[in-house]
């Protein structure tokens, strides 16, 4: 199983992601996780990534794909993963298209998480104050949210084009939720 998870900062992606895993038994890879992890451990690629993450922008794509084609190319994925957190622009659209070429094998399906902008930046200020990310205070989130839209929410319908996006609404109970995902994706 090949899975894409897509939606705004703060809609629940990662919550989400872990439970689909598990349930196709297959890794969660969360970009954004990664670049924290390399932040965390003062690796250069952390370095190379967290002034961007500070502003609430995109890391380059070149060093963005660079990361995933690394991640993808380890044995836990041989089998299948959940992308969740790229891609994010049209150029690691095309970025994934090549690694998935290259190894004969296609994407399984596309989730997007549709939630309301207010609720998630109010869900994104709070896991602030629980979670402490540096990229959660009010004025990155919205920069965030600004780069989703340009950036990312045009990818939802180049991937409806293509006939692999499935809609769940992402707002309500996190179990609810989980179930509208199960209930959309195959088998
Ligand atoms: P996330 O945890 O997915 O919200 O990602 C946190 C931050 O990591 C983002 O605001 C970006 O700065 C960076 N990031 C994560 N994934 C990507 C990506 N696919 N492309 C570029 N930057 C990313």
């Amino acid at each position: 199983m090949r899975l894409i998870i897509m939606g705004p900062p703060g809609a629940g992606k990662g919550t989400q992601a872990a439970r689909i895993a598990e349930r196709y038994s297959i890794p969660a890879i969360s970009t954004g996780d990664i670049f924290r992890r390399n932040l965390a451990e003062g690796t250069p690629l952390g370095q190379q990534a967290k002034t961007y993450m500070d502003a609430g922008e995109y890391v380059p794509d070149e060093v963005t794909n660079a990361m995933v084609a690394d991640r993808l190319a380890q044995p836990d994925a041989r089998a299948g993963w959940l992308l969740d957190g790229y891609p994010r622009t049209l150029a690691q659209v095309d970025a994934l298209d090549t690694i998935l070429a290259d190894a004969s094998i296609g994407l399984d399906a596309v989730l997007e998480l549709v939630v309301d902008a207010e609720v998630v930046v109010d869900r994104l200020l709070k896991r602030a104050e629980i979670e402490g990310r540096a990229d959660d205070n009010a004025e990155t989130i919205r920069r965030r949210m600004e780069v989703y839209t340009t950036e990312t929410a045009p990818l939802t319908r180049a991937y409806a084009a293509r006939g692999v996006l499935t809609k769940v609404d992402g707002l309500g109970d996190i179990d609810e939720v989980t179930d509208r995902i199960f209930d959309a994706l195959p088998g």
